[in-house]
């Protein structure tokens, strides 16, 4: 039984006509008048793939199908772009299941398709429009989505996106003028999945939070080398995901790969090559991660497809190759919709079950596997030129001469640093930017109204290290040390405990643990942390110097062999701080304390 929208239902044919009349007339500058009222070439098509539409022609094309077919497609926002854009999202389905609760009710997956978010790379957009204007107007995919559900957001970074230029895209081939890869604030949203700095993406998250979709797809181009497929395509790696989740991708793509080459295209896993001047060195993993769409979509127990359609191929081939694709996923995501579905809650029960396994332990970070696989690549010839100009090597690919070559793949991943889990994290009141973090990203929990004494495990965190360029607008903390310390704070009242048993408890993680890439603190977000706030003068600390080595044999050897052999105790200052640092007046600033605390479920505070 479905569950049928709020929205108005049985709209006549005759109404039909009508209406598309009327937008004909409305429409009637670019389509020609009431006599082509019903044509349903998309703007892309319009122009022989020439041109991508705008922004607004976009939301204007996609209104008209609305119209067309309100019980087919809804079309709604989802936020506020920064240079205050509505942005856009259409909900897709046979028989008008236009809300999570309706999809839940008729037991339909939920695929979220997601076009620019790096908005030079369009596709997505273009083969979204044909591909709703086919379930929507001419029928031509009359039955895809009768089994599932499609959320399509068919331009992420909408300011980027109406950042038009001929000049964004130097690699690709066409269309005539694109939208520029970073959003208005300069931030790439495809390194923010995390993070969430830009409002785009904390959008995004409560749209994610809404849906819960059962399976993303992220549609993008490939910069890097030239090759004969016209799409390369990635899952994360399996020890990145619930194995369950990592399978049913597997299997998805087993399936739907020889499908689409069967409708003339030709496929290939991402590409990524360990010397981009001679493939046959061969490939690697490109690395992706919790800031990246598809790794936080495994992070959250949902399959995440990344999609590039390469860059060197036709506009048109390339929105082709995208129409394809999605809409062969989209089809085996309904007909495998009990699987799906069955196994996205396995998977979030399994990862709310492991809060109560105190031996439960998750990889932060990956490292290549040493061992490769033989990989069949589908290149073209190509020769290698010493450059005058770079110095290095010139590769010039030779398109009307395809060749296979057999290299080596390191594609596979291996875990690297570990966390074991604690029952809960407990996050200090005063902390606001990391609890705005955890509301931005759905992360439950419960917030104390009273103070509360605490034994908690902390970080000591030590040696850091910062990036001297910025990133994603952040100096990151490339390096610190982090060791596990007992700790009694008492947290005040507002402060908030994290529980891991929930289904997204990998994401609270991410956020958290000081080895994750991702988290906050290697964001930058808690270095006021490592700072001191008092120092000592010193006259001061010439007495506080002689007091200890008076009381201190050890100190005092390790302060005459650093004076033997560390060339910076040549500075007065140095020589001085080594005492204060090593006094109680520098312990009382705790610098160095990382504030969020890790919780036993002996020891939760509770207010009662
Ligand atoms: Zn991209």
């Amino acid at each position: 039984m479905i569950t049928l929208p709020r929205r108005r239902q049985g709209t006549g044919v005759m109404r039909d006509w009508l209406l598309i009349l009327l937008l004909g007339l409305s429409f009637g500058g670019g389509l020609g008048g009431p006599a082509r009222a019903a044509d349903w070439t998309t703007p892309a098509e319009q122009s022989g793939f020439r041109t991508t539409p705008s922004y607004a022609d976009t939301v204007a094309y996609l209104e008209r199908l609305q119209k067309q077919a309100p019980g087919r497609i809804h079309l709604g926002t989802y936020g506020v772009s920064p240079q205050g854009r509505p942005m856009a999202v259409v909900v897709a389905n046979s028989n008008g299941v236009f809300t999570p609760e309706a999809a839940r009710a008729a037991r339909l997956p939920v695929v979220l398709v997601q076009a620019g978010i790096h908005p030079g790379e369009i596709e997505g957009k273009d083969a979204g429009l044909m591909l709703l204007r086919d379930v929507a107007a001419t029928g031509k995919l009359q039955h895809l989505l009768d089994h599932a559900v499609l959320v399509f957001i068919p331009v992420f970074s909408v300011d980027g996106h109406e950042n038009f230029s001929p000049y964004n895209r130097i690699n690709q081939n066409g269309p005539d003028s694109m939208g520029f890869r970073g959003q208005s604030q300069y931030l790439n949203l495809n390194r923010d999945n995390i993070k969430a700095d830009t409002p785009e993406m904390r959008a995004w998250l409560k749209l994610w939070q809404y849906w819960r979709p059962d399976l993303l797809i992220d549609v993008h181009t490939t910069d890097g080398a030239d090759y004969q497929y016209d799409l390369t395509w990635y899952l994360e790696d399996p020890h990145k995901l619930d194995a369950g989740v990592s399978l049913w991708q597997q299997q998805a793509m087993a399936s739907v790969i020889p499908a689409y080459e069967k409708r003339g295209h030709l496929a290939s896993i991402y590409l990524e090559f360990k010397d981009g001047s001679d493939p046959r060195k061969g490939l690697e993993n490109f690395g992706s991660g919790p800031r990246f769409s598809t790794g936080y979509a495994a992070l959250q127990n949902r399959a995440g497809l990344l999609i590039e359609t390469h860059m060197m191929k036709p506009y048109a081939t390339r929105v082709r190759a995208a129409y394809d694709l999605v809409a062969l996923m989209l089809d085996y995501a309904g007909r495998d919709a009990a699987s799906l579905l069955e196994t996205n809650a396995r998977a979030d029960a399994a990862t709310i079950a492991r809060a109560s396994d105190s031996s439960a332990h998750v990889a932060l970070t990956f490292k290549s596997d040493p061992a490769s696989t033989p990989f069949s690549l589908k290149g073209y010839a190509f020769t290698q030129t010493p450059s005058q100009i770079s110095g290095g090597t010139w590769i010039q690919y030779d398109q009307t001469k395809p060749e296979t070559y057999v290299i080596p793949n390191w594609n596979g991943l291996l875990p690297d640093r570990m966390a074991t889990l604690p029952a809960a994290y407990a996050v200090p009141a005063q902390w606001k930017d990391i609890i705005a973090r955890l509301d931005a990203h759905g992360i439950a929990y419960r917030r104390l109204d009273c103070a509360a004494k605490v034994a908690a495990m902390g970080y000591q965190l030590d040696n850091p290290k910062w990036s001297s360029q910025p990133f994603e607008g952040h100096l990151m903390l490339e390096q610190v040390e982090a060791g596990l310390q007992p700790r009694q704070e008492i947290l005040p009242p507002g402060s908030v405990i994290v529980p891991l048993d929930q289904p997204s408890a990998n994401i609270a993680v991410e956020l958290l643990e000081p080895d994750a890439p991702d988290c906050l603190l290697r964001w930058g977000f808690l270095d006021a942390v490592f700072e001191t706030k008092e120092y000592g003068e010193p006259r001061v600390l010439e007495k506080l110097a002689r007091d200890m080595l008076a009381k201190d044999p050890a100190l005092k050897a390790e302060f005459e062999r650093k004076l033997r052999d560390d060339p910076t105790f040549a500075n007065p200052r140095a020589r001085l701080s080594f005492f204060f640092q090593r006094s109680p007046w520098f312990a009382a600033q705790k610098v160095g304390a990382y504030p969020v605390l890790r919780l036993d479920k002996s020891v939760m505070p509770s207010c009662n």
